[in-house]
């Protein structure tokens, strides 16, 4: 029997991005001038340890002190993302939390038919499972093995299995690998720490080529230049860049509500900044901010981060589209192209 795969909101009231108009999946008429479709991924069958996620998209979407009016001027980039480009909602894609592999298959499908129509897919999570359909799904529109990823994360995910399952939030970037639907040397991950993955993973990260870049070197080296080095990477023979957040890249003092929290992470202010500088930069085919457990969140800390973040991604995407170079040294008052 066929699913679903719009019903609005999988859980809670039905409420669509800063209040962007909806479109229906189930008809392409709805999306086909869009230029961005926001698509929820209600899903947190794939953590491994508290969970959440699944109430991720309708927090993110919710999550606001602005009116839900579907504009958002931006301060420092003068754009407004939610006019200038067409952004349209798709709610949530139906995904059972006990069946990661049909869920996955189903949001891949849904993600792979938004790219191939050309435009630029933005999912909400959700655990990070959902960045192996995700990214699956534009490679498949874009050209197998023909994008990198840029992954913001406290974790590699490259783990082969967990709990006995190759499908789970901290294996995605192992799939992705193995399949060949991203190449290992055209993975970029920034903020990684902590106590995990194992020896015998980072051997398999080394053997892919994989350019990690853990919290200690960003604070060596400065987040800039590790940025322009990933930056070198992405864009050398690809064609698209993956944009991945894990909101636990934050530190969990700027992102308490996610599912394994570790302490010593990138401010919300360089978070921002950096995912900025990734949509000002390089071509994004395709974004994911996952991670965002409400229940575990205090004062919507999280879900406000991971709001601004898509709103940073859009704002950027619009300024780079009109061409125009943006300097943030020069005073907000003596203008910035706004127009
Ligand atoms: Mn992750
Ligand atoms: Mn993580």
């Amino acid at each position: 029997m066929p699913r679903m795969t719009r019903y609005g909101a999988q859980y809670g009231p039905d409420v669509t991005f800063s209040g962007v108009d909806r479109c229906d999946l189930g008809d392409p008429a709805t999306y086909a001038d869009a230029d961005v479709v926001v698509i929820g991924a209600p899903f947190d069958g794939g953590t491994s340890y508290r969970p959440g996620a699944r109430f991720g998209p309708s927090a993110i979407r919710a999550c606001d002190y602005l009116a839900h009016d579907g504009s958002r001027p931006s301060l420092p980039l003068r754009t407004d993302a939610l006019r200038d480009l067409r952004v349209r909602d798709a709610g949530d894609v139906e995904m059972f939390s006990g069946d990661a592999v049909r869920s996955c298959k189903d949001l891949e499908d849904v993600v792979a038919r938004v790219a191939e129509a050309g435009v630029l897919p933005v999912i909400l999570g959700g655990d990070h499972t959902v960045t192996w359909p995700n990214a699956t799904g534009v490679a498949r529109a874009r050209g197998w093995g023909r994008i990198s990823v840029v992954h913001f994360d406290a974790h590699a995910d490259t783990g082969d299995t967990e709990f006995g399952s190759l499908v789970g939030h901290g294996q995605p970037m192992r799939r992705l690998i193995e399949s060949g639907a991203v190449r290992g040397d055209r993975f970029l991950q920034i903020g990684l720490r902590g106590y995990w993955p194992p020896p015998d993973v980072l051997d398999w990260m080394a053997e892919r080529g994989m350019r990690s870049v853990e919290m200690a070197e960003i604070v060596s080296r400065g987040l800039n230049t590790c940025l322009d080095e990933a930056f070198e990477v992405a864009t050398d023979d690809c064609d698209g860049v993956f944009l991945s957040v894990d909101i636990d890249v934050a530190d969990p003092g700027h992102a308490p509500g996610t599912g394994t929290p570790e302490p010593g992470g990138l401010s919300a202010r360089e978070l921002l900044d950096a995912v900025r500088r990734v949509a000002l930069e390089l071509p994004l085919v395709g974004v994911d901010v996952v991670e965002v457990s409400p229940p575990h969140d205090h004062a919507d800390v999280t879900a406000l981060l991971a709001n601004r973040v898509v709103l940073e991604v859009l704002s950027a995407v619009a300024r780079r589209r009109r061409g125009d170079p943006y300097d943030p040294s020069r005073p907000l008052l003596e203008g910035r192209g706004h127009e």
